[in-house]
C-alpha cells in the first residue's frame, strides 16, 4: 500500500541552480574567505571554493553545497520556510534586547579611598560631601528599576567606591529585595569594588544576599601599586587578601577581577595571568583605557597606542592558551563573550558589543544626585562636563525615560547594521555599535569606521578569534569551547588531557 504521509524520495532531490543568501565576506591573509551572515552563522571557504560558490557552480548536493545551505548562505527555492527559519535564527541572536535593560547600575556615593591615575568614574574624595546618594533618590530609583518591563534584573553598585557607603548599599538591597518579593521579578545584586575596606559585617552581608563581588586586579604588585595606590602605599596585599577572604566566604564563583592595561601592564603579560591564576581566578578580563575621566588626562603617561596593546593582549592570550593546553584552566573574558556570540546560537549583553547598542536598551545607571544615564560611560561623561547621554532623573517615570529624545538617537546611531563601514563588514554579527564611545572619540554617534580606534580593535581581536577557529589542532579547540562555559572553573575531560 502507497505510504500517502510523505513524498516521493524523488521529490526531495535538489536539481537545477541555487540562490545566494544575504552574507558578507572577508579574504583572510592566509588565503581563505571567512563568510558570515546576520543569524551569526560563519563559514571559512577556500578561495578557490569561495569563487564556485559566489558564481553558482558548486554541485548541487555536494559536501560544501550542504555545508553553505545549513548555515543560510545558500537557498534552493527561497519559500516562506526558509524565510522563517531564518528570521527565528536572528530573532534569537537579538533576544538579548527583548524586555528592557536588565542591568542597572547605581551610583551609591562617587566618594573613593584609592587615587587610580585612571579613574574613569572621575572620583571624588574619601572625606568630600555632597556625593553620596540620599535615600529618598535611592528609594525612587529602585522604584525605577522595578518599573522597567525586565523579569529578571541585575542591580550593580558602583562608585567611587561603594562600600565606603555600607549603610546605603545595605538599605538599597534590602528595599530592592522587599520589594521584588512584591512582585514577579528576579533580581541579582552585584557590587563593583576595590575590596580595600572590606570587613567580615560586608562579608557576612555579602552572603546574606548572595552577592557577587567584581574587583580589580592589575596583576602582581609592582605593577598593581602603581596603578592604583591608596595615599603614598600600595593595596596589592590587601586586595590579593581580601580576594581570598571573599572567595572562601561565598565561594569561588562569585568572586572575579578585571585589569586595566597601562604602559606598566605591556611587559607583564605572563605575570599578570599568572597572578590571577595564583588566585585560582578562573578568567582575566584585558581590558584597555576607556577615554574617560582622569584616563583621558592621564593616557599620555599612562596609556599605550593600540598596536601595543593588540600586541599585549595577543601575549596574553597566547600564554593562556598554553596553560590551558597544560591542564590550567583560565579564560580571557573579552575572548570568551566573542567566542560565545561566534560559536553559540544566542548573543551577549554585552554593552559595548550589541546592535542595537546596549546603551539605554541593555543598560540603566542612576547617579549618585538623581541623575539618570544610559550607562556607565554615559555619566563619566557627564562627570568631565558633558550631560549629552542624561536621560533624566529619578522622579521621571519610566517611560518619559526610556522615550526620551536621547534615547531616541542612541537608538538611531545605535544599529550596527544600518552604519556606514559596518553594515557591509564580515564581523558585524559579532560586533556592537557603541555610539556614546564614538561621540567621545570622533564627536559623532555614528562615527567614521575607518578611523576608529573601536573598529580597528574589534577587527584586530576578531581576526585572532577566527586565527584560533581555523586552528587544525583538537586541543585548541576543545579549549575554545571550554570558554562558552562562563561558570567552568576546571578543563572539561578532553582526551589529550588523559
Ligand atoms: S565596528 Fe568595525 S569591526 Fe565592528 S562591525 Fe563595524 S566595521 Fe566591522
Amino acid at each position: 500500500m502507497a505510504n500517502t504521509l510523505f513524498h516521493d524520495p524523488a521529490s526531495y532531490q535538489e536539481a537545477g541552480s541555487y540562490r545566494l543568501m544575504p552574507f558578507q565576506f572577508e579574504r583572510r591573509p592566509n588565503g581563505s574567505v571567512l563568510l558570515t551572515n546576520q543569524g551569526g552563522e560563519f563559514l571559512i571557504l577556500a578561495s578557490s571554493a569561495f569563487d564556485e560558490f559566489v558564481a553558482g557552480r558548486l554541485a548541487i548536493g555536494s559536501p560544501k553545497y550542504f555545508d553553505l545551505k545549513s548555515r543560510h548562505f545558500l537557498t534552493h527555492k527561497f519559500n516562506a520556510t526558509t524565510a522563517r527559519v531564518a528570521a527565528s535564527q536572528w530573532r534569537t541572536k537579538k533576544a538579548f534586547i527583548e524586555g528592557g535593560p536588565k542591568l542597572h547600575i547605581f551610583v551609591p556615593t562617587l566618594r573613593c579611598n584609592q587615587g587610580c591615575g585612571y579613574c574613569q568614574a572621575s572620583r571624588a574624595d574619601i572625606h568630600a560631601s555632597g556625593y553620596d546618594m540620599s535615600k529618598q533618590t535611592a528609594s525612587s530609583a529602585i522604584d525605577l528599576m522595578l518599573a522597567s518591563s525586565a523579569q529578571a534584573v541585575t542591580m550593580e553598585f558602583q562608585g567611587g567606591e561603594p562600600l565606603l557607603a555600607f549603610d546605603l548599599v545595605r538599605w538599597m538591597t534590602e528595599t530592592a529585595a522587599d520589594r521584588v518579593a512584591m512582585s514577579r521579578k528576579t533580581i541579582q545584586f552585584v557590587i563593583c569594588t576595590n575590596l580595600t575596606c572590606l570587613t567580615e559585617a560586608h562579608l557576612d552581608f555579602f552572603k546574606q544576599y548572595n552577592i557577587a563581588v567584581s574587583t580589580s586586579l592589575d596583576g602582581p604588585a609592582h605593577v598593581h601599586d602603581r596603578n592604583r595606590p591608596m595615599g603614598s602605599s600600595g593595596t596589592h596585599a590587601t586586595v590579593v587578601g581580601n580576594i581570598r577572604r571573599c572567595q572562601e566566604s561565598l565561594g569561588a564563583g562569585n568572586v572575579s577581577a578585571l585589569m586595566t592595561t597601562t604602559v606598566r601592564s605591556l611587559a607583564n603579560a605572563r605575570g599578570i595571568v599568572d597572578e590571577y591564576i595564583a588566585l585560582g581566578l578562573n578568567s582575566v578580563f584585558i581590558r584597555e583605557l576607556n577615554p574617560y575621566g582622569y584616563a583621558a588626562k592621564s593616557a599620555k603617561a599612562l596609556g599605550c597606542s593600540l598596536e601595543n596593546f593588540l600586541l599585549f593582549y595577543r601575549e596574553a592570550l597566547e600564554y593562556i592558551l598554553y596553560l590551558n593546553q597544560g591542564g590550567t584552566f583560565i579564560n580571557e573574558g573579552y575572548a570568551s563573550i566573542l567566542l560565545r556570540k561566534i560559536l553559540t546560537p544566542f548573543g551577549v549583553g554585552f554593552v559595548d558589543l550589541q546592535s542595537p547598542t546596549g546603551e539605554g536598551f541593555g543598560v540603566i545607571l542612576y547617579n549618585h544626585d538623581g541623575s539618570v544615564y544610559a550607562s556607565d560611560e554615559a555619566r563619566m561623561l557627564a562627570e568631565m562636563g558633558d550631560p549629552t547621554f542624561c536621560l533624566g532623573h529619578v522622579n521621571d517615570d519610566w517611560n518619559t525615560l526610556i522615550a526620551s529624545d536621547t534615547m531616541r538617537c542612541l537608538g538611531a546611531a545605535g544599529v550596527a547594521e544600518a552604519l556606514p563601514g559596518c553594515s557591509d563588514c564580515v564581523y558585524l554579527p559579532y560586533c556592537g555599535a557603541d555610539p556614546i564611545r564614538h561621540y567621545r572619540t570622533q564627536g559623532d554617534l555614528i562615527g567614521h569606521r575607518p578611523s576608529s580606534s573601536f573598529c580597528r580593535k574589534q577587527k584586530a581581536i576578531l581576526g585572532i578569534m577566527f586565527d584560533l577557529i581555523e586552528d587544525p589542532s583538537p586541543k585548541v579547540q576543545d579549549i575554545l569551547l571550554g570558554w562558552l562555559n562562563p561558570n567552568r572553573r576546571c578543563l572539561p575531560g578532553a582526551p589529550w588531557l588523559s
